[in-house]
Order: structure tokens, then C-alpha cells, then sequence
């Protein structure tokens, strides 16, 4: 059998076959903190934990479907979200996989993506662009139609008690293709629109597999602050603070 001459073979970092999306997203916090997860394991918080537990309530109602499935329901029904869908395309010869929290989807075309982010901030920081963007730019790989495509960050603030209603109210807003505001108020969380632009993603990912593919090491950050909620800062040379 002929050797495919046009496909070379990547050795990436940690002998991965496939970059998630967001372990990319990850890179923009702080890279040295995504390879310390890499040398001594994921460390759970209490903001992780809530994280998963809302997305949990978010597929709760939702009915399982396989990915044949749910192209079916795409093509043929007038408005589908789809929770948790596995994207997966190519770049740079390297293989990319996401799932984000939902796409909504109108006469099979994509619309908007939607992801939610448990925090104390109420603005999105860089990496939730580049996490929502690069799926959008799955999309794309595909094979949707993404020139009309809007993604939403949900700032959520952890102390929000009833998250099932919460959720529920930003669903419904989104699935009415309403984006005359680029930002809406839901009580405790805060919705941030906008549209995807693949020209400033794919300059981010260059960079963020540079780092994959061994052209550069980590870079540290150099906000103190990031080091102080670090769960690996008493382990980490590049640590910023002292204890
Ligand atoms: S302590 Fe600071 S530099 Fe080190 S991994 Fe954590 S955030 Fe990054």
C-alpha cells in the first residue's frame, strides 16, 4: 500500500492524537498551568464541579441521538438545538474535537453557539472567544454554512439558585435569532453576542499549536492573580507569588 505522502505525521506534546478545544482555550490562562495538568493531573474546584453540574441540568430534557440522527433532524426540522454535539475537523494537519454547550440550528443551517461560563466576572476573558470561535470554526470544517454565524458567552455568577429556570429563559431568547443586542441581562447572568470572524481565530490557533508541535515551550503568566487561584502554584517555578 502507497504511504499518503500528503498527510505528514504530527508528533504532538504528550503524544496526543487529537487538540480538544479546550485544552486550546486553556492555553490563553496560563500554558505553563495546561502542562502542569498534563504532568500531575487535573485538580477539581468548586467552580469545575458547578460547571458540570449545570451542564448536566442543561441536557436533562434533551433526547439522546446519535450524530447520524441528529444530521437528519438538522436537515429536516425548522429549528433543532443541539447540546454537546461532537465537532471535529482538520488544521495544520491536526485534528480537532469540541462539543460545545449548544448550536441552534434554523432550516439546517447554524445560527448561533452557545457556551456558558461559571464565574465572578461578568465579561468574557479571550480564551471563551477562542473556545466559541474555534467550534465555529468547526463548523465550518463540517461543511455548514457559518457566514451568518453568531456565537454567545453566558457569564454566569456561581451564587445563581435556581440555574434550570435560568437556562431555560437564555435558551428560549436565543432561539429567536434576536441579536439586536450585543449584550442582554438575565438577573445573575449576563449574555454576550457576537459574530464569528474566522480570520482572528485562525491567527490564534497558529499560535496555540505552535505550542503542540514543539515550536516554542510554555509561556507562564504574568498576572499575579492567576498564580494566587492556581491549583498548582505550589508546585510551579514560574509561580508568581511566594508561600
Ligand atoms: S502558578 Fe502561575 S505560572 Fe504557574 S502554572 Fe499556575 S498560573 Fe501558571
Amino acid at each position: 500500500m502507497k504511504d499518503d505522502k500528503s498527510k505528514k505525521t504530527r508528533s504532538l506534546r504528550f503524544d496526543k492524537q487529537i487538540l480538544f478545544v479546550n485544552e486550546i482555550a486553556g492555553q490563553y490562562f496560563c500554558e505553563k498551568k495546561l502542562e502542569m495538568q498534563h504532568i500531575h493531573g487535573r485538580v477539581e474546584t468548586d467552580l469545575k464541579t458547578m460547571g458540570a453540574e449545570a451542564h448536566e441540568m442543561l441536557i436533562d430534557d434533551s433526547e439522546k441521538v446519535s450524530q447520524e440522527e441528529l444530521f437528519l433532524e438538522i436537515q429536516k426540522k425548522k429549528q433543532v438545538i443541539a447540546y454537546e454535539m461532537k465537532l471535529l475537523g482538520e488544521y495544520r494537519n491536526i485534528t480537532l474535537f469540541g462539543r460545545p454547550d449548544c448550536v441552534f440550528f434554523d432550516k439546517g443551517i447554524p445560527k448561533t453557539v452557545l457556551e456558558f461560563k461559571f464565574s465572578n466576572y461578568k465579561k468574557p476573558f479571550n480564551d471563551f472567544h477562542i473556545q466559541v470561535g474555534a467550534y465555529c470554526l468547526l463548523l465550518g470544517k463540517m461543511g455548514f454554512k457559518i457566514n451568518e454565524l453568531y456565537y454567545g458567552i453566558v457569564m454566569v455568577n456561581p451564587s445563581v439558585k435556581d440555574k434550570k429556570n435560568l437556562i431555560n429563559s437564555i435558551l428560549d431568547y436565543t432561539s429567536k435569532n434576536n441579536f439586536i443586542d450585543p449584550i442582554v441581562d438575565f438577573g445573575n447572568a449576563r449574555m454576550y453576542f457576537c459574530k464569528y470572524n474566522s480570520e482572528s481565530i485562525l491567527n490564534e490557533l497558529n499560535w496555540a499549536i505552535d505550542y503542540w508541535t514543539r515550536q516554542r515551550e510554555a509561556i507562564p503568566t504574568t498576572n499575579q492573580k492567576k498564580c494566587m487561584s492556581c491549583e498548582y502554584n505550589k508546585k510551579c517555578e514560574n509561580s508568581l507569588i511566594t508561600i
